[in-house]
């Protein structure tokens, strides 16, 4: 149908007339558009800062960040199947705490038998994340483990949360020169850095540096992630034997593109769209969330077909 795409290309301004889009500049060129679908993801931080300065609508939303905490997977199948461990495939757990100050602590993306990878995708940050391979073979489960925060923690401006997020990553780097934080749970809860823990790369893809990783969080998320975990340690016995790597910082967008019940923004024909804009998290509610505004934008050409 004469469609282009173009690959390695940035979306670097919007071009608006009387609040209504009709172009974009890619790679320096002006394209003309009467409709641009930003599905942009949660990391696109000069992008926000861009759409921000075009005046799109937008706001600070809550998230979460944390720890990656690994087990033993044989630790893991033993509680969660007590019987015919041996036989069953790698299991996964899902847990969840309130913290005396109200916050949730709740594991996220718990990988079987999987690895804690360093996923920084910009100089002076360290971010985890963590991933399963086909098999889930490592011998070793990994999942995060976070706390909520909100505006009260980190303010109103749009780019507030973004800002907090960026300030921990940054932390980090300063004080592991870019590698993943490392420490036992039971240092991590001493305040005390771990002695070289060994075989780090049967369960980690990336350099990791010992240091006390209280340094890198406000006390109120390490005494909800403490907390939470001395509980879940009371439904799955030996937890709290973990080894943690941090800091997990990306688990939603730190910010929200206000859209219409169109899923329209106040920039008539942009259509925020799936994770970066605030309305998925994860791989499955991002592609409902693409088909859903495929389906808004259909609407809009229906009597024109
Ligand atoms: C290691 C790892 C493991 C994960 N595991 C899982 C899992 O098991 N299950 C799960 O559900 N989710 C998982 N996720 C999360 C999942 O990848 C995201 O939820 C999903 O990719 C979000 O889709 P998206 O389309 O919103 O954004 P993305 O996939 O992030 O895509 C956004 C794209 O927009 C591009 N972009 C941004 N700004 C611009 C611009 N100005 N111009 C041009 N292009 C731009 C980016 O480069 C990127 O390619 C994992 C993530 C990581 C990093």
């Amino acid at each position: 149908m004469g469609g282009k795409i173009n690959y390695n290309s940035l979306l670097e301004d919007l071009i608006i007339e009387k609040d209504k889009i009709t172009g974009v500049v890619i790679n320096g060129e002006n394209i003309s558009a009467e409709i641009v679908v930003l599905a942009i993801g949660h990391s696109a931080r000069d992008t926000f800062k861009m759409l921000l300065d075009n005046h799109l609508n937008l706001e600070a939303k809550p998230f979460a960040i944390g720890i990656r905490i690994v087990h033993p997977q044989s630790l893991i199948d033993k509680n969660q199947y007590p019987k015919l461990y041996k036989s069953l495939p790698p299991a996964a757990y899902k847990l969840t705490y309130t913290s005396d100050d109200h916050r949730g602590v709740y594991s996220f993306c718990m990988c079987p038998g999987g690895y804690v990878v360093n996923a920084s995708s910009e100089y002076g940050g360290v971010v985890t994340n963590g991933m399963s391979n086909y098999q889930r073979d490592s011998g070793f489960a990994n999942s995060a483990i976070i706390v909520t925060v909100s505006k009260k923690d980190f303010g109103d401006y749009p780019l507030a949360g973004l800002n907090f997020m960026e300030q921990i990553e940054r932390n980090t780097y300063q004080l592991t020169q870019g590698k993943m934080a490392i420490q036992t749970f039971k240092d991590y809860e001493s305040n005390r850095v771990s002695p070289t823990i060994s075989n780090v790369d049967d369960y980690a893809k990336g350099l990791t540096c010992p240091i006390d990783i209280n340094k890198i969080f406000p006390s109120y998320i390490n005494s909800a992630l403490k907390d939470g975990i001395n509980y879940f340690d009371t439904k799955i016995s030996g937890f709290k034997e973990g080894i943690i790597l941090a800091p997990e910082t990306r688990t939603s967008s730190p910010v929200r593109i206000i859209r219409n019940e169109n899923s329209e923004s106040n920039i008539l024909g942009v259509y925020p769209c799936v994770e970066g804009s605030g309305y998925a998290g994860g791989i499955t509610t991002s592609a409902i969330d693409g088909i859903k505004v495929a389906e808004e934008i259909a609407k809009k050409y229906s009597n024109v077909i």
